[in-house]
């Protein structure tokens, strides 16, 4: 079994190194938060002082952060990974972060002679707690190949996306067509509300027709109707709002570059837009359902 660092205890981090530790993995785990430590240690990680303390001795590390710039932070940064790690360390990177990033960290971990891989992940909290990920791989063959036996315990699928950088490539786009998908099931919640449909009817009528996607199975986001939705929670985060619109927000970057309009994405992109301006950055991005209907019910104050 390997020793193995993780730095990012988050919502996802916690659940996702759970499993590696059940798994027989030596597990040290760092974030800056210690909130997030404590949880780390109640599903059996050794917590450390510092990325340097939880690198000392990794085989591998992992990361599960925020954004790009904290990826950045943590990799490139003073007694970041590159400089505590030993040389040959696998690195994986399984935080969402723009692609031109994730680039930047291909070609310093090269250098500084690491094997890096981009791996994001899609399928939520639930999923993570589950072990069902799926797993979107960016880098090179051999990398990839190495990196797969530490990710099975996390995984229901794992796909190798291509070269550097494809894994968050594939994770924008995916990430965007939910962020479509969710508003159209708010909007659907809003309507059927209004006429006069039993919230709970509706959605088993729609889970079994044309309507159905994964955002209304999991997240629908109207209070007592499915067990997993943040709404049955006064919509505390899942998948916070703020990083939903950060996910967006790289997919319409990636349009603009690529010279597409994408307009349902900018529907969605300005729900979230409006739900951070509101002070909702951290509740779940469900709660886009308050910008179609304000008196939506299970809305917090
Ligand atoms: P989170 O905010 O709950 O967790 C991120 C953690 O990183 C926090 O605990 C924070 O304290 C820590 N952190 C920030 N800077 C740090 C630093 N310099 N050193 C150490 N720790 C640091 O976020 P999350 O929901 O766990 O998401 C993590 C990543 O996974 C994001 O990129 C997100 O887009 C992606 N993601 C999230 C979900 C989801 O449903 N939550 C699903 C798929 C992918």
């Amino acid at each position: 079994m390997a020793k193995i660092a993780w730095i990012g205890l988050g919502n996802m981090g916690v659940p996702m190194v759970g499993h590696l530790v059940r798994a027989g993995h030596d597990v040290s785990g760092f974030d800056i938060s210690e909130a997030a430590m404590s949880r780390a240690r109640e599903v059996g990680v050794r917590t450390a002082s510092s990325i340097r303390e939880a690198c000392a001795e990794a085989q591998v590390v992992f990361t599960m952060l925020p954004k790009g710039e904290h990826a950045i932070d943590v990799y490139t940064g003073d007694d970041g990974v590159f400089d505590t790690a030993q040389p040959g360390t696998l690195l994986i990177d399984s935080s969402t972060i723009d692609v031109e990033s994730a680039g930047r960290l291909h070609e310093q971990a090269l250098k500084a002679g690491f094997t890096f891989i981009d791996a994001p992940v899609s399928g939520g909290i639930s999923g993570a707690a589950a072990g069902t990920l799926t797993f979107m791989l960016g880098g090179e063959e051999t990398a990839v190949a190495s990196a797969k036996e530490y990710i099975e315990p996390m995984a229901g699928n794992i796909f190798h996306a291509g070269a550097a950088g494809s894994g968050q490539a594939a994770k924008i786009v995916n990430n965007m067509m939910l962020m479509i998908s969710l508003q159209g099931a708010a909007e659907g919640a809003v309507l059927a509300r209004k006429l006069g449909l039993d919230a709970q009817t509706f959605w088993n009528i729609a889970a079994v027709s044309s309507g159905e996607s994964w955002a209304m199975r999991t997240w629908y986001p109207v209070p007592g109707v499915v067990d997993t939705a943040a709404a049955n929670n006064e919509f505390r985060a899942t998948f916070s709002a703020m990083l939903a619109h950060k996910d967006v927000g790289l997919a319409m970057q990636a349009a603009e570059i690529s010279g597409v309009d994408l307009p349902a994405a900018k529907t969605a992109f300005n729900s979230l837009e409006q739900l951070l301006e509101d002070g909702f950055a951290e509740r779940d991005c469900s709660m886009i359902i308050r910008t179609i209907d304000p008196e939506a019910p299970g809305l917090p104050e």
